[in-house]
């Protein structure tokens, strides 16, 4: 693929929400370096690590005043009907126009899963109330959602989410493209033309990736996690070994023909515009 190809390689590019006023100016500084990558869109995530919604709004909010388009992430987790019409509302009258819509993990303690049970009714939710006025991504899982009984099941778990109405989805990060290339045929066998596009994380601190990818049940491949463990708390060679990682990743990816990155951003600049100068996006 020629430097123009990769340079019209489109590209999104996730926050989460800051907790202080800090944080806040921080993130402002954060985007301003990554816009010059010309993001189709930034998306902002929501209920992880207890954030509010509100919070994913101010900074859906900031993005749009910026002029690039933004979506926040809204999951259904012990949501009611009614509230979730209430937030699309919201969503409808602050000029957003994308929804990242998912689940969402229960907290550990809460009560019961409300209304909606899984992503798919959400989604089905949504374009009964909206029509097609909101762009809908939703989550993939190439390696398997943790929860899911089999392969085969959250496959089709995934096909009936993306019958329901969704226009595109985005992965949990991997380290394997394979996955990612199988979970994609397998999916097309199933009927599903969506855009199904990688979600990447770039490698900059190891205890926090394993704690992470233990997590969400995304595979660090063997030779991977003992190279980063050699490397024990020398920060440097930690992020020079992961840029070579992720950036073999993205080339993998792009030569596979992906319709797109997603780069989870952790609310830092710096590695993701190295990939993206390693890639020639
Ligand atoms: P679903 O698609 O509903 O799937 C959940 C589980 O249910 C899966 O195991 C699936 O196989 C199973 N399932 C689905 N439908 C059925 C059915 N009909 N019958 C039986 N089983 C079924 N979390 C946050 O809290 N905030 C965020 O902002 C956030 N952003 C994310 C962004 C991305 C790109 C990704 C990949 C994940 C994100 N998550 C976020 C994590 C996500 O909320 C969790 O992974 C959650 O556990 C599942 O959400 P889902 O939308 O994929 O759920």
């Amino acid at each position: 693929m020629s430097k123009l190809d990769s340079a019209s390689l489109p590209i999104s590019l996730e926050f989460f929400p800051p907790k202080t006023p800090e944080g806040v100016e921080k993130l402002a500084m954060v985007r301003q370096r990554l816009y010059p990558l010309r993001p189709q869109y930034c998306s902002v995530t929501y209920g992880a690590g207890g954030s509010t919604q509100d919070g994913t709004i101010q900074t859906v909010r900031a993005i749009l005043s910026e002029g690039f388009d933004a979506a926040p992430h809204f999951s259904c987790i012990g949501a009611s009907k009614g509230s979730v019409r209430e937030q699309l509302a919201q969503f409808k009258a602050e000029g957003i126009r994308r929804i990242v819509a998912l689940r969402g993990d229960l907290p550990s303690g809460y009560g019961g899963f409300g209304e909606f049970r899984y992503a798919s009714e959400l989604v089905a939710f949504i374009r009964e109330e909206t029509g097609d006025h909101f762009h809908i991504e939703v989550a993939a899982y190439p390696e398997m959602h943790p929860q899911a009984r089999n392969p085969q099941a959250d496959l089709q778990a995934f096909v009936t989410k993306v019958k329901a109405g969704a226009n595109a989805a985005l992965t949990q990060y991997f380290f394997n493209a394979d996955a990612y290339f199988r979970f994609v045929d397998e999916a097309a066998r199933e009927g599903v033309t969506i855009p199904i596009i990688p979600g990447i994380m770039p490698i900059t601190n190891s205890s926090q990736l394993m704690r992470f990818s233990d997590a969400c049940g995304a595979e660090i491949p063997r030779w991977v996690r003992s190279r980063l463990e050699g490397f024990g708390d020398d920060k440097a060679s930690i992020q020079a070994f992961g840029l070579d990682v992720v950036t073999q990743l993205c080339e993998q990816l792009r030569r596979g023909g992906v319709p797109g990155l997603h780069f989870y951003t952790m609310n830092q600049s710096a590695p993701v515009l190295g990939l993206c100068e390693r890639l020639g996006i």
